[in-house]
């Protein structure tokens, strides 16, 4: 069975940048990759997808037809998109035995994905979400804090396993992000020098989210240079056993 991988994050993390090195890497260890883009918005992939969003629904003429913005035309089309992911699934599923990894990628709009009706169904069939961080922004605390709130409500709407990828390791070492994640009294240190009226807030939920960080993995990569990748597929690794373990046995007991 593939380990299905969804790419997550902000707008201009590097999602699609990520997906692309996930395909290459794919392809030099001799795996066997499907590739899905879920963003109907996005101009031009760097990668070819075997199913492709944009295929079925012109987001353009979404927006012109319902008389919708930027936002809304995406959560439209993904709702479009939906009634066809029956298909998607069922496609996926014939070649299984011939695939190791379903790569997709999404939207930047992840509030619209995880919490609309179509972020459901297709996260129901989801296995390993990853979170792609814009490390150099989010060396300020309040970027950062806003990125793991964000990452944290994902964990608990598609109660799959998580992988926090710090993109862009290139620019900006990942290393202070780990020391925040592993001791809040540095992290709450650095809000001091941030000035900001909401630190009485972040200094509280920087103890809470101490509870989610033990729950993840992390891991620095840089989708431009390619470091990190080996860690990245080790965290899947685990990930994806996790998986196996915990979120299949519950998810039968459900059933
Ligand atoms: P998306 O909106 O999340 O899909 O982000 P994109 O993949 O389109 O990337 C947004 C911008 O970040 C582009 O200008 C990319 O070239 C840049 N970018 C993405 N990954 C990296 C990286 O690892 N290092 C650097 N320096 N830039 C990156
Ligand atoms: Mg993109």
């Amino acid at each position: 069975k593939p380990v299905i991988i969804i790419v997550v994050g902000m707008a201009g993390s590097g999602k699609t940048s990520f997906l692309h090195r996930l395909v290459c890497h794919t392809f030099d260890s001799k795996s066997r990759g499907y590739v899905v883009n879920l963003d109907p918005a996005v101009m031009c992939l760097p990668f070819g997808a075997n199913i492709d969003i944009r295929d079925t629904v012109k987001y353009k003429e979404v927006m012109k037809q319902y008389n919708l913005g930027p936002n809304g035309g995406i959560l439209t089309s993904l709702n479009l998109f939906a009634t066809k992911f029956d298909e998607v699934v069922s496609v996926i599923e014939k070649r299984a035995d011939q695939l190791d990894y379903v790569l997709v990628d999404t939207p930047g709009q992840i509030e619209i994905f995880t919490w609309s009706a179509s972020g459901a169904i297709i996260t129901e069939a989801f296995a390993v979400v990853t979170y792609v961080v814009d490390t150099p922004r989010s060396t300020s605390p309040m970027t950062f804090m806003s990125n793991m709130l964000y990452a944290c409500s994902i964990l608990y709407k598609t109660r799959l396993p998580l992988i926090l990828a710090f993109n862009k390791t290139d620019v900006a070492d990942h290393k202070f992000a780990l020391e925040w994640m592993e001791d809040f009294e540095v992290f709450q240190a650095a809000i001091q020098t941030d000035n900001s009226y909401t630190s009485t807030l972040a200094n509280s939920l920087s103890l809470s989210l101490y509870e989610f960080y033990r729950n993840i993995r992390s891991v620095g990569v840089s989708a431009i240079s390619g470091a990190g990748m080996d860690d990245f597929f080790k965290a899947i690794e685990a990930s994806s056993q996790e998986y196996m373990d915990t979120y299949k046995a519950d998810l039968d007991k459900r059933m």
